[in-house]
């Protein structure tokens, strides 16, 4: 089923000379990557594979501003009916923030990894056991005989890293590994993806995380894990909201924590009163998706999101009893 999904994404790819590539809203690692990726590797074939994010989406998160993405395009171009638009590690075309591209008559190809994807493209491959999108960009390179240059390896290397979290996700086997492997013989440096997107942070994440740990609330018997960052919090310590990355994972360390959930406030005016809730699940006994699905977001079983009007008690109350329900 992949297998005819890959060929038959293969010969859109091989089908277009202008292509569009874009990914979903907040971009991540991944999104970033697997773009970058794919930009790289049809350029290789002399195609036109412009790169489109909307224009709020800038700065991007402090870790991905070395990525060399100056070419990316804010607005439509000109000639986008002429184009295949190409989704990359976007599992529902509404988190794409840009209307133009939800026109009639746009001919989407959509790669993504995301086991909800809604399959909103006329051309799907969709692998939820791909560990990340990277690794379907990385086997199109293979199918379309492409070489897997070093600024391309590097690319695809961020994703990957990123979205099993550095090896250690569930997502992660031998096949993630072996890509790994891969790009590392084609120019990947695990070190300097290692300084540039973990180690290089600003300090005022630090003092983000700080906030968070000090404020976090277990719920039956730690069973739940949360914490909540507030509008002051990002003002008192001139952090953005990307300065917010990671902290969930610090809650979900922790021994009997099932679901860990981080709330924070969204900056944006016209988002005033809005929360975007992040959850993480620890084992396969709780879907979070399923809960984000139920608030209008969505994700993957172990790391999904959402975003919501509802206070924090009143958030936290929903969560905990749909975390009691599949709990049992
Ligand atoms: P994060 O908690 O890091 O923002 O997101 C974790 C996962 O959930 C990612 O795979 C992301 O794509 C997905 N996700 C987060 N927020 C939303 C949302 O509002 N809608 C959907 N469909 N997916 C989301
Ligand atoms: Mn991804």
């Amino acid at each position: 089923m992949v297998g005819t999904e890959l060929e038959q994404v293969a010969d859109e790819l091989r089908g277009a000379d202008r292509l569009l590539l874009t990914t979903h809203e907040n971009p991540d690692g991944d999104a970033l990557g697997s773009l970058l990726g794919m930009h790289l590797l049809l350029s290789q074939l002399d195609k036109d594979g412009a790169m489109f994010l909307a224009a709020d989406e800038f700065p991007l998160p402090h870790e991905y501003r070395y990525l060399p993405l100056e070419g990316v395009l804010n607005a439509p171009p000109a000639d986008l009916d002429e184009r295949l638009v190409v989704f990359l590690d976007c599992g529902n075309i509404d988190r794409m923030p840009a209307d133009f591209l939800r026109a009639e008559g746009i001919r989407i190809v959509n790669i993504d990894h995301h086991h909800d994807n809604t399959r909103f493209g006329e051309v799907n491959l969709v692998d939820p056991l791909a560990s990340c999108t990277a690794e379907l960009v990385w086997r199109l390179a293979h199918e379309l005989g492409a070489e897997l240059t070093p600024p391309m390896a590097e690319a695809l290397y961020v994703g990957l890293v990123t979205d099993t979290g550095r090896f250690m996700y569930r997502s992660t086997g031998a096949e993630a590994h072996r890509m790994a492997a891969e790009l590392i013989d084609a120019g990947a440096s695990p070190h300097a993806v290692n300084r540039q997107v973990f180690e290089s942070l600003p300090f005022c994440r630090l003092e983000l995380l700080a906030r968070g740990l000090a404020r976090v609330v277990r719920f039956d018997d730690g069973a739940i894990t949360t914490t909540h960052l507030t509008r002051d919090d990002f003002a008192e310590t001139g952090a953005e909201e990307t300065d917010s990355e990671g902290i969930v994972d610090h809650l979900r360390s922790v021994d009997g924590t099932a679901v860990a959930v981080l709330v924070r406030d969204l900056l944006a005016e016209d988002r005033a009163g809005l929360r975007k809730v992040s959850m993480r699940a620890v084992d396969g006994e709780v879907d979070v998706s399923r809960i984000a699905r139920g608030h209008g977001g969505g994700g993957h079983l172990q790391a999904a999101g959402f975003t919501t009007a509802l206070e924090v008690p009143e958030l936290l109350e929903r969560v905990r009893a749909e975390v009691g329900a599949q709990r049992g």
